[in-house]
């Protein structure tokens, strides 16, 4: 059988990138550590162009912009967690990497791969979400290069299906500075302690006040069809003395709040247990 792919393009710039991507019947190729495996699988197809956007130096860096840190898509896993600014203003990203895959993948692993992917149990999303994360997605619709920011909250559709348009590059992860004090844990469950997909995954953030967080966000992964902000979780958190009773009353409403399915990581019946007991530690810890 012949081989989908016809054509290799390596841009060198976003105009470019985008200038073939206008084109239709393309794939987009950052590190293929999803990429691959899914084609492997017969999960993808690839569309007659392969685009390796490797080479294009203005998706890559990580940099203080407009009070926000700005992430090239194209920035690894191994990049965040050696970075200054990462690891000053956003320590919950930096969790993420501690728990993602082996090193190998690491270097290689993109953030904009991690976002497009689109998995329920993608790890960086979660720590964006609790971070109240932008993306910045580029295209070239009528011949003219445009740019569009959403907030990541809302560009999940399903797994592995976001709403990003058709011909749309993401070119960056645009994250505000939280304010200081600043009380931001992520926490990942699977089987096992390392190389693992998440069976759950849990990020709190908020402004720590006399035992309390204001401005609070929660982020969970891997127990519903898209990761999600947890609102009613959040409400509940928001301003509350951070006692045992409060914390065992919030930890009953996350499990409430959710209604995760079985599949070969968990029974559904035991991430709503990880999810209690996880959100108590953390709110114990943030106490
Ligand atoms: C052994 C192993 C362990 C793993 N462990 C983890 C883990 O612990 N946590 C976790 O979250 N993930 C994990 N993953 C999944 C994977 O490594 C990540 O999702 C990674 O961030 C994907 O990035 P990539 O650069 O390899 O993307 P690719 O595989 O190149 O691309 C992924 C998808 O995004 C699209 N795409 C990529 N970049 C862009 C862009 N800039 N604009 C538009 N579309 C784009 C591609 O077309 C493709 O559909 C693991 C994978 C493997 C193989």
């Amino acid at each position: 059988m012949e081989h989908p792919v016809q054509r290799y393009e390596v841009p060198r710039s976003v105009d470019e990138a985008v200038a073939v991507l206008a084109g239709g019947n393309t794939t987009v190729l950052a590190s293929g550590t999803d990429l691959m495996p899914q084609s492997q699988a017969g999960r993808v197809t690839f569309g007659h162009v392969l685009v390796n956007i490797n080479r294009i130096d203005e998706m890559k860096g990580i940099a203080l912009e407009d009070g926000a840190i700005r992430l090239g898509a194209l920035t690894t896993v191994t990049d965040f967690m050696n970075d200054d600014l990462i690891r000053n203003h956003l320590p919950a990203l930096v969790e993420v990497g501690d728990h993602f895959a082996s090193s190998q993948i690491r270097n290689a692993a993109t953030i904009g791969g991690n976002v497009m992917n689109a998995s329920p149990a993608g790890d960086t999303l979660i720590a964006f979400l609790i971070y109240d994360a932008e993306i910045e997605l580029a295209s070239k619709p009528d011949g003219k290069l445009e740019s569009r920011r959403v907030a990541l909250k809302d560009f999940f559709a399903g797994p592995g299906r976001t709403h990003a348009k058709a011909g749309e590059l993401l070119t960056a992860v645009h994250v505000p500075v939280p304010p200081e004090p600043h009380f931001a844990r992520f926490y990942k469950f699977g089987v096992r302690p390392a190389l693992d997909i998440s069976a759950i995954s849990i990020g709190v953030a908020g402004v720590p006040e006399n035992n309390r967080l204001r401005d609070v966000r929660v982020a969970l992964g891997a127990v519903a069809p898209t990761p999600i902000r947890a609102a009613k979780t959040e409400r509940a958190i928001e301003g509350r003395p951070l006692d045992e009773a409060a914390i065992e009353d919030i930890a009953n409403i996350a499990r409430d709040e959710i209604s995760p399915i079985d599949d070969i990581r968990a029974t559904a019946w035991y991430r709503l247990e990880l999810v209690h007991n996880v959100m108590k530690r953390m709110l114990s810890d943030a106490s």
